[in-house]
């Protein structure tokens, strides 16, 4: 289906901008901030800026900038949590760059932590052989900087934002992308013409019943990639975190218990008190996501239980207070002291490691079409992202995107140029949204999570190509629909990705 709207839409608005961004979080700030200050920008945000998976993260941004680090430890680490499986020429770009990137944000103020002598306080993640993730405001580093850029994209008269704005497809003509549809959330649809199209919507977390990403997590982005003929690529690789906060009510976002607590001692045991990780991996508790997530996952099937627990009680209340203060609080409001108490977790959804295939520039293979951040593909992380290789993914490649566009820079179509083709009109979908929702997201954490087998793929698959053509045969304006539908193609798309690779790999892996 080429577009999620039916015949029956009619256009209220249109306006044109030398370079849209789809996405406030810190791939789509980013980006816009390294465009040239002479080409107008819109950044258009489904939500309000304090909704993205950027303003979530906890741990840290990952970068060579320590006098015993180097960037090409930095490749090596990256390429062993990827698995064999990362484009080591984007991995280069990534750790090479990187470091100038960060400078970039200390200039602008991101108040990354400092130690007492002054110096930036890097701490060490799963997978990292060396201690190298800055971090803000302790582990609040995703909110730290997603406030400071979006301050100052706020001063750029060049820069506009849309929030509360739902973008549903990109439009294209014989030159390549020349707008974009969005509409607001009275259901008025609006053109916005362009030549430069960056999406930067994030992940699509909501496909699982547990995840730490938030409720705008729902695809969007990908979906409408793929419906305008962008590839997309190595969407089987989704990363289960070891350890969200385990709870024994269903959540809409799982809570994260950062990696960088067991890099500062945390330590896994069972519920007899033993440690599991032990012998694993040379790493321990700190063995790549991946490991983690599946030694959690054996020991509570053969335990029974529903949840492992961290113990970071080594560590004085005090201490904790300062270095994890959103994880202390949110723990402590559920009665969990996390200086005494151990904290329950478990394996959630985390993370997307494929997505829109881009090059180095970011480009797709949609001519005006870039990609960036969590959305993309960028071949960096292969079959498994090095923890707090993400952040700096959003900084490097929406930096390249942005240049890229600086140099081969189009002027905007005219908005009235820009039409939608004749399209037929659907039955109306008026059905009972949240329950399908429910439906997806249990035969996708059934069938496709931590481990998997072509017999739950090949059911999962055959129940969601059900679903999804039930959808595609109506429409309803709405963005229970438009978000329902985006989640059933991409839930899809990962099922036939994953049902299509048969070896274990990375963070897919199959028990048959
Ligand atoms: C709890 C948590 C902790 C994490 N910790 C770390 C960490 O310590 N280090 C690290 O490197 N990574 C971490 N990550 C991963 C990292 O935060 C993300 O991969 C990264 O921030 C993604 O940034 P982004 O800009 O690509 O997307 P996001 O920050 O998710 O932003 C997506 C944007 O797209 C917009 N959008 C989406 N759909 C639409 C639509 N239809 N219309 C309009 N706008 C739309 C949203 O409104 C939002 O503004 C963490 C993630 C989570 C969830």
């Amino acid at each position: 289906m080429r577009f999620a709207i039916d015949g029956s839409v009619s256009v209220s608005r249109r306006t044109s901008y030398d370079v849209v961004v789809i996405g406030a979080g810190i791939a789509g700030l980013y980006s816009a901030l390294n465009l040239e200050p002479s080409l107008s920008c819109c950044i258009f945000a489904k939500e309000t800026i304090d909704i993205s998976n950027s303003w979530l993260a906890q741990g840290g941004i990952a970068v060579a900038t320590a006098p015993d680090d180097d960037p090409d430890l930095h490749f090596k680490d990256t390429l062993v949590a990827g698995a064999g499986l990362c484009n080591e020429a984007a991995v280069h770009v990534l750790v090479d760059e990187g470091p100038k990137d960060i400078k970039r944000l200390i200039e602008m103020h991101v108040p990354f932590d400092l130690t007492e002598s002054g110096e930036l306080d890097r701490t060490r993640e799963g997978g990292h052989h060396k201690n190298r993730i800055l971090h803000a405001g302790g582990d609040a580093t995703g909110r730290e900087t997603v406030k400071t850029l979006a301050y100052i994209a706020s001063q750029r008269s060049n820069i506009n934002f849309r929030d509360n704005t739902f973008f549903v497809d990109v439009l294209t003509d014989a030159e390549g992308v020349c707008g974009i549809l969005v509409k607001d959330f009275d259901g008025q649809y609006e053109i916005v013409a362009t030549r430069h199209l960056i999406i930067a919507t994030g992940g699509c977390g909501q496909v699982f019943k547990s995840s730490t990403n938030p409720s705008i997590a729902t695809g969007d982005g990908l979906a409408a990639a793929i419906r305008a003929g962008a590839n997309l690529r190595n969407m089987e690789f989704i990363q289960f975190h070891p350890t969200g906060l385990w709870s024994s009510e269903p959540e809409s976002r799982a809570f994260l218990i950062s990696e960088s607590v067991r890099g500062e001692g945390g330590l896994l045991k069972n519920k007899a008190g033993n440690r599991f990780m032990l012998g694993m991996h040379e790493l321990n508790e700190l063995a790549p996501r991946d490991i983690v997530a599946r030694a959690i996952y054996n020991e509570l099937k053969s335990s029974g239980e529903d949840h492992v627990y961290i113990d970071i009680t080594s560590k004085s209340e005090s201490e904790l207070q300062h270095r994890f203060p959103t994880i202390y609080n949110e723990c402590l409001k559920r009665g969990i002291n996390i200086s005494k108490d151990y904290i329950p977790v478990c394996p959630v959804q985390h993370y997307l490691m494929g997505g829109i295939q881009t090059d180095l520039c970011s480009r797709t293979n949609i001519p005006g079409l870039y990609a960036c951040g969590e959305a993309a593909s960028t071949g960096v992380h292969g079959a498994n992202r090095l923890a707090s290789n993400s952040m700096l993914e959003c900084l490097v490649f929406g930096r390249r995107a942005a240049e890229d566009i600086n140099v081969s820079y189009q002027s905007p179509p005219t908005p009235e140029s820009v039409c939608l083709p004749p399209l037929p009109i659907r039955r109306s979908l008026d059905i009972d949204y949240k329950s399908l929702r429910h439906r997806m997201q249990t035969i996708m954490s059934d069938n496709c999570f931590v481990i998997r087998s072509s017999e739950g793929l090949l059911y999962a698959r055959g129940e969601m190509n059900e679903i999804l053509s039930m959808l595609e045969s109506g429409y309803l304006n709405s963005k229970a629909y438009d978000e329902t539908l985006n989640l059933a193609i991409i839930s899809l798309n990962i099922i036939s990705s994953a049902f299509e690779r048969k070896e274990s790999i990375g963070a897919h892996y199959r028990i048959d």
